[in-house]
């Protein structure tokens, strides 16, 4: 079977861990602050703050932004949970806004009819590696005097208008083990502002700046000098790994020819780092996803349920309707783009896809 994402660790990985182990300094240390350096290089950004996760990054991200209580936070439910989970764990409540079901990225149209006197942040996702509207997303946030926070977890390497994500507001990634790349669990914050940056370290060292005196309330979300010796070893992998992704991408759009399926939508004005290659199905996707695997194709469903109907947030409450999140939920199916493929399994995958069987559903998209 043809996995969905299968990590790519070399001997470049394993030197490094094993140096780290030898040094006896394991904790966040020199390769950590090396690992920082390096990652703000690649975002254009001052600083980077690596952190235990994308989720802590979002959360710490959050709260240096001032964010807590009473306010509110415009985000996308069409993305993992953790995007408005960091929200609720400031105390602030998500407020979701449609996708646009070209790119599944927030519909910049829908943003201000959102803003309320509470608004404090609008947080855009870059789903599946492409870049979110930044342009007109940034402009909203300057206008209403809003914090930009990008949820760039899945697009570590791509850009908007030739900008690095991450680089136009606070940017949050994840260096969790399937994400483009990866120190096994991991995140980092990056930003152009050394009071935000400031505070971010404060936040995730209990507060502290010298050691065993504490300023405020803080968290322990370091990352170790083990896992930003695999993270640096990975960012020196990272452009080989993009370009290897999007050429795969470009095979697919090549090649794949279903009429019952639509190809990603790539913006022109942007670099998609396709962590994810995600079609729609016009049809019974989970038959589809069957007779994918009957085939020897991995798939997955990013994601089957939106943020807004989880039973987490129907419990709380939530009853939005939000129809284009809801409709494309139920036609994603997510192939194999991962620069592990070789030629023959991107070439299977292609065989895959034009055999599928499926009776279409007639008046689908009517
Ligand atoms: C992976 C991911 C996160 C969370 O990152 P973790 O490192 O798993 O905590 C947040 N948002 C999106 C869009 C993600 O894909």
């Amino acid at each position: 079977m043809i996995s969905i994402a299968r990590p790519l660790i070399g001997p470049e990985e394993e030197e490094a861990v094993l140096a780290v182990l030898r040094s006896g300094m394991l904790a966040q240390g020199p390769q950590v602050a090396r690992f920082e350096e390096e990652f703000a290089r690649v975002c254009g950004v001052r600083h980077a703050v690596a952190v235990t996760s994308g989720t802590t990054a979002l959360f710490l991200a959050l709260l240096a932004h001032g964010v807590g209580a009473g306010d509110e936070v415009i985000t996308s439910p069409f993305s993992f949970i953790a995007t408005a989970n960091s929200i609720l764990m400031t105390g602030a409540r998500p407020v979701f806004v449609d996708i646009d079901e070209r790119d599944f990225n927030l519909d910049a149209d829908l943003i201000e009819a959102a803003i309320t006197p509470r608004t404090r942040a609008i947080m855009p996702v870059h789903l599946y590696g492409q870049p979110a509207e930044m342009e007109r997303i940034c402009a909203i946030a300057e206008r209403h005097g809003l914090a930009v926070i990008e949820d760039a977890a899945q697009a570590v390497g791509a850009t908007y208008r030739g900008r690095p994500t991450g680089s136009f507001g606070t940017g949050c990634f994840s260096l969790y083990a399937t994400k483009n790349i990866m120190s096994g669990e991991g995140g980092m914050v990056t930003t152009d502002d050394p009071q935000i940056a400031d505070r971010l370290r404060l936040l995730r060292s209990h507060g502290s700046r010298v050691r065993y005196y504490h300023d405020e309330l803080g968290y322990n979300f370091r990352l170790t000098d083990l896992q930003a010796a695999i993270g640096l070893a990975q960012l020196g992998k990272l452009e080989r790994f993009s370009q290897a992704r999007i050429a795969n991408a470009a095979y697919f759009e090549q090649h794949i020819s279903h009429p019952g399926v639509t190809k990603p939508y790539v913006r022109s004005d942007v670099r998609h780092v396709f962590h994810q290659y995600t079609l729609r199905i016009a049809g019974d996707r989970d038959e589809v996803a069957r007779q994918l695997g009957e085939a020897g194709v991995g798939t997955a469903v990013f994601y089957p349920v939106p943020i807004h109907q989880q039973k987490q947030f129907r419990d709380l409450g939530y009853s939005d309707q939000l129809p284009v999140s809801e409709q494309v939920s139920r036609e994603v199916l997510a192939l194999p783009v991962h620069p592990a493929l070789s030629d023959e399994e991107r070439a299977q995958i292609v065989v895959a896809v034009n055999a599928i069987q499926v009776a279409e559903r007639a008046l689908a998209r009517a």
